[in-house]
């Protein structure tokens, strides 16, 4: 029987009490760059840290488990992690993302990706149409963020998968928001998955992390030659941070939407505030579809506030 979310977070698909030596709980630091051999010809599965290490092995596979992804790369960044995802296209191939991303996605895409001559488009992805509308012949993918960054849009995962294989594109989701815990996109038809695990899987903000999750043995052979080839990998410290933030996950998740939950309650009972976009309030426009997707709603929120007539003095000059 497949564990509980909870204990996935802390040793993936299996417990293995042979897993580490002397029977080690936490996963040792493998703090090397190279591994030596048993003999000629032989190997003890790991050879050089750029392509794989078994600090960020166990971490990977917590994150597969935690994805239903069947594998995952541990990034030394979010941005890592897109970037990688970036070189599975080439000059000519056309994506359409979510209007509404990361301002780094929009950044790399706008400038390494277009300068590399591949193309996107930002359009609502909250609007079916919209989407269908702005593929062509050349798109490859779909890039979708839900909820997005910062106004809060649900994309129906579902409907993406729907346009994806009408189109054969492949449907890449940035699940950072949500993370593992409230939302599974592959569960929805999502091909890739991406994290920074920077922000909610470590927790703690002392590590920079990215993740890439495959739901296919090609995607991931593909994803693994890149990642060797590239040397975007996870330090072993920086694994073992990530390792020690997730087991966590469970209890800080819970209690940073309830938080969130009140935060939004009180900001619409203020008069200077316009807007609040909070997944969790029942009137945001994308509550039932992520109602359907997902099994909470985050902590993430943000708000207009009433335009003020500007005050007579700049702060510069009344300080
Ligand atoms: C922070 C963030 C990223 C980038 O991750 P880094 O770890 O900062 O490189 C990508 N996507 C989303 C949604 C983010 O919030």
């Amino acid at each position: 029987m497949a564990y509980q979310f909870e204990t996935r977070c802390l040793y993936g698909e299996e417990r293995r009490s042979d897993l580490h030596p002397y029977g080690a709980i936490a996963a040792p630091i493998y703090q090397t760059a190279t591994f030596s051999h048993p003999g000629i010809g032989e190997s003890t599965g790991y050879n050089y840290t750029r392509e794989s290490n078994p600090t960020r092995a166990e971490l990977e596979q917590i994150i597969s488990s935690m994805e239903g992804a069947v594998d995952t790369v541990a990034c030394s960044a979010g941005m890592a992690a897109i970037s990688l995802c970036l070189e599975l296209f080439h000059t000519g191939d056309h994506i359409v993302c979510s209007e509404d991303l990361y301002g780094g996605s929009v950044r790399i895409f706008q400038t390494i990706g277009e300068q590399r001559g591949r193309s996107f488009s930002f359009v609502n992805t909250a609007d079916e149409e919209a989407v269908e509308r702005a593929v062509t012949e050349q798109t490859k993918a779909l890039y979708i963020e839900t909820p997005s960054n910062p106004t809060m849009q649900i994309t129906d995962l579902r409907k993406m998968r729907q346009i994806a294989d009408r189109n054969h594109l492949l449907l890449i989701v940035d699940n950072t928001f949500l993370s593992p815990y409230f939302q599974n996109p592959i569960a929805f038809g999502a091909d890739l998955v991406i994290h920074s695990g920077t922000k909610f899987l470590g927790g703690h903000n002392d590590t920079l992390a990215g993740f890439l999750c495959a739901s296919r043995t090609d995607l991931a052979e593909k994803i693994r030659y890149l990642y060797k080839t590239t040397g975007s990998g996870l330090a072993p410290f920086d694994s073992f941070l990530m390792l020690r933030g997730i087991k966590t996950l469970a209890v800080r998740m819970e209690r940073q939407q309830e938080n969130a939950l009140a935060i939004a309650q009180w900001l619409r009972q203020q008069e200077t505030i316009r807007k609040v976009f909070y997944v969790g309030l029942p009137d945001h426009p994308g509550y039932e579809v992520n109602r359907r997707q997902a099994r909470g709603f985050g902590s993430m929120l943000s708000f207009q506030t009433e335009r003020r007539k500007r005050p007579e003095k700049s702060w510069r000059e009344s300080v």
